[in-house]
């Protein structure tokens, strides 16, 4: 709950930047939109410092479209929240083609329990992520790589409680890239818009083939019809899986 010392907390202005978020915007826009999440003001603060940053470096490496306050506020960080209830204690998860660091970093940031790994293609995108993993205290580890080399290495393959993304690609795509990284009993958990339901109907193929099973958990969200489609492992995926980048997006499972 924000007390009154948290009014006093400011975004730093960014001269001809998209404007500040302020404490009251970030949290009302958060509560409203995920249900049954307290943020401390700490946790308040690190939203700001990582809106700021991520601001300030979108200026000359392009890291995301949605800069206004109010559209970061939802359709980044409480966006990335709406999976938080999914994501067991103490899990560790992997963002699959992360981005600016979305969904992982503000699950971090709201779930301090959870243990993250953040992959992702682009060098640029992954040392603005170590900066904002160090400024923000989150120990999380950014791996520049694709996902279907980084899920081939003992490190990393079979070894998550969850894998998590948002537009990466078409789910298909996104089945075979994500479900080997995850253990058995674990989840992919796939953040889709309004296709999700088209996206899963062309999925038959691959939720068999990679031994998953799929749900769909439908989420309220003010910005547009959000759905989060969790594609359960049953079984270890077959050692074939992920081919090579190329032949997944040229022909999918
Ligand atoms: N997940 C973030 C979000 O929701 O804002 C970023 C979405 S952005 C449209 C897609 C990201 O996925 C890019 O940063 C791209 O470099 C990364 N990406 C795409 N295919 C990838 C792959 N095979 N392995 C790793 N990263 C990938």
């Amino acid at each position: 709950m924000a007390n009154k010392e948290d009014k006093t907390i400011t975004a730093n202005i960014i001269a001809d930047g998209p404007g500040e978020l302020t404490p009251e915007e970030l949290e009302s826009v958060i509560r409203a939109s995920v249900g049954g999440l307290e943020l401390t003001p700490e946790q308040i603060r690190k939203y700001i410092k990582y809106y700021n940053m991520l601001v300030e470096r979108n200026r000359y490496v392009n890291l995301t479209r949605i800069t206004s306050p109010t559209d970061a506020a939802q359709k980044h960080f409480a966006d990335s929240l709406l999976g938080a209830s999914l994501i067991k204690e103490n899990a560790r998860i992997v963002d699959v083609g992360t981005g600016a660091g979305f969904p992982g970093i503000p699950l971090a940031i709201a779930r301090p329990d959870i243990k993250l790994v953040l992959v992702d293609s682009l060098a640029k995108r992954v040392n603005f992520l170590r900066e904002v993993c160090e400024a923000l205290g989150i120990p999380a580890e950014a791996v520049h790589a694709r996902a279907e080399d980084a899920a081939r290495s003992d490190r990393l393959r079979g070894h998550f409680d969850h894998a998590v993304s948002r537009a990466v690609a078409p789910m298909n795509v996104l089945l075979e890239l994500t479900v080997p990284f995850v253990k058995v009993g674990g989840s992919s958990l796939m953040y889709k818009g309004s296709a999700a339901r088209d996206e899963l109907a062309v999925c038959g193929r691959a939720l068999a083939e990679l031994k998953c099973k799929a749900r769909l958990v439908d989420c309220e969200a003010p910005w547009g019809a959000r759905t989060i489609v969790a594609a359960e492992k049953l079984a270890p995926t077959p050692q074939r899986f992920p081919r090579k980048a190329g032949s997944i997006e040229k022909n999918p499972l």
